[in-house]
């Protein structure tokens, strides 16, 4: 399942015809990742992160797949509906919102958002009377890779007097939503997340506000190298019955899929521009680095795997980016075969923190992004 591969004879005409660094979206791929986690998530809707990859080819794909979209920013709101997403599809989860952003949602009627503080309450009933809030409760982000409760997340004993709270301010509390951290392969946290859930929507009954819709965000992981196992279908079906246990078939249950969608959907082809013996070291300066589409390594904190097409005895050896930072050192412990001028250096699994992270550093541009049909 993890071993896909792009064949060599595709890659080398694509890197003829449009050069590198290049950033390969496949459509089939998207499908079938949509595929993917409406079976095994049957009663869950995806709003799909906008932040995780917010190329317009893959927000218009999403559009036309009927998905929702999880926005943070007054321009991946306007961004979203210029491509034809509709507003009533949208939930704007960004715990910290700018005024701004808050003018452009009411002026759009995204009246569908998180919070988790009262002066965020505050700020959303002066901005946006009356729209409809789920509170953002902090839940056990264990061994996720990226820690989201960090900075996130109401303490779950505040729940009920947020919500309380929200309808004093004349706000209209609707739910709960939660992240579990991102590439979160521990299936206990969905689950711990969910009952802390299960008994806010309990307590809130109990105080006369009747809750409708359950946010079980984003997280879920995927295989980031060939022997990396799809954790998914197993944390799925228990999120699924977990799901069914505790809550009743009319309360709606939305995600927040990013990495999920679109992860495993692109690959990144790089060439190699420089080289150099450093410490009796092959060192290979690829025309993408760190300050790209490689920006994962940093903020991501990923591990990507390089392949190459070239055979022959392999050494370890380092691949570098293409700027005028040390910083920009990619992996210092790649197996390789000796590589040389113009040689393709690809990696599979980056969709997502990718190329929405890739800066302009040097006056470099990030990778030219091309859709394709096939698989990638
Ligand atoms: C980043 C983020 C997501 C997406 O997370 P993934 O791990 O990519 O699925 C969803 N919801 C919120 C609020 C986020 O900040």
């Amino acid at each position: 399942m993890t071993d896909k591969k792009i064949s060599e004879k595709l890659i080398k005409e694509f890197v003829k015809n449009y050069g590198t660094p290049l950033f390969i979206v496949s459509i089939n791929d998207l499908k079938s990742r949509i595929k993917n986690f409406k079976n095994y998530l049957p009663r869950v809707m995806p709003f799909y992160a906008v932040k995780a990859n917010p190329c317009p080819q893959i927000i218009k794909l999403f559009i036309d797949e009927g998905l929702g979209f999880d926005v943070a920013s007054k321009n991946e709101i306007e961004n979203v509906l210029d491509l034809g997403a509709k507003p009533e599809k949208m939930i704007f989860a960004n715990t910290v919102k700018s005024p701004e952003a808050l003018n452009t949602a009411k002026r759009n009627r995204i009246d569908l958002m998180t919070f988790d503080s009262e002066y965020e309450l505050v700020k959303i009933a002066k901005y946006y009377p009356g729209a409809r809030v789920l509170v953002r409760i902090k839940v056990p982000n264990i061994g996720s890779v990226v820690e989201l409760s960090l900075k996130f997340g109401a303490e779950p004993a505040d729940a009920i007097s947020l919500l309380i709270k929200a309808v004093k301010l004349g706000l209209k509390p609707v739910g709960v939503s939660f992240h579990v951290g991102s590439q979160c392969t521990e299936v206990a946290n969905f689950i711990e997340a969910i009952e802390l859930s299960s008994i806010i929507f309990r307590d809130a009954l109990l105080k006369k506000i009747p809750l409708e819709i359950l946010d079980i965000g984003g997280g879920f992981p995927i295989p980031h190298s060939d022997t990396d196992d799809d954790l998914f279908p197993m944390m799925a079906e228990k999120i699924s019955s977990e799901i069914d246990r505790l809550f009743d078939v009319n309360i709606k249950i939305i995600a927040e899929p990013g990495r999920y969608l679109v992860g495993p959907a692109c690959t990144l082809i790089t060439r190699v521009i420089g080289k150099s013996i450093r410490d009796n070291k092959h060192w290979y300066y690829l025309d993408d680095g760190v300050y790209g589409c490689l920006s994962g390594i940093v903020y991501d904190h990923c591990k990507y795997q390089f392949k190459v097409f070239k055979k022959g005895q392999t050494q370890i050896s380092t691949l570098a980016g293409p700027t005028c930072d040390s910083f920009d050192v990619i992996s210092v412990s790649e197996e390789l075969p000796e590589l040389e001028f113009g040689d393709i250096v690809y990696t599979t699994n980056i969709g997502a923190y990718s190329i929405a992270t890739a800066t302009n550093f040097n006056s470099i541009p990030p990778a030219r992004v091309i859709s394709i049909n096939q698989e990638v």
